[in-house]
């Protein structure tokens, strides 16, 4: 996942920094670093993996800090953009997709891991 982390002086210039660890070139200040950062590299496309909650046009900080997170799911660890704080509407949305959270992502959104479900094995008393 690509989002805007910030930013990294570099000297007297300044580098924006990718959620993925790619860094820019130095720029003069953090305005031309950013778009240097949409030119040079691309930036993911701010919607909710879960729900599908478009956050186009928010500020990279607003992004950042309180509308998503990147949650990993699967043994893959395939990293997807979701509503930081996972409203229900969002788990609505997750329901519908019939995703769901292993435990790193539920523990990122601080749920509690639901307890293994239990069936009963047909013929299984003799
Ligand atoms: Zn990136
Ligand atoms: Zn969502």
């Amino acid at each position: 996942m690509h989002l805007v982390a910030g930013f990294a002086s570099s000297g007297a210039r300044w580098r924006a920094v990718c959620s993925c660890g790619y860094t820019t070139t130095p720029r003069v200040d953090e305005r031309r670093a950013l778009a240097a950062l949409h030119t040079e590299h691309e930036l993911s496309v701010p919607v909710c993996g879960l729900c599908g909650h478009d956050y186009t046009g928010r500020s990279w900080r607003q992004l950042r800090d309180v509308d998503l997170r990147i949650l990993a799911s699967g043994p893959a660890g395939d990293q997807f953009l979701a509503c930081r704080d996972l409203p229900q509407s969002c788990r609505d949305g997750a329901a519908q997709r019939q995703m769901h959270l292993d435990r790193a992502a539920r523990e990122g959104f601080g749920l509690p891991v639901p307890p293994p479900r239990l069936r009963v094995v047909p013929g299984g008393r003799r």
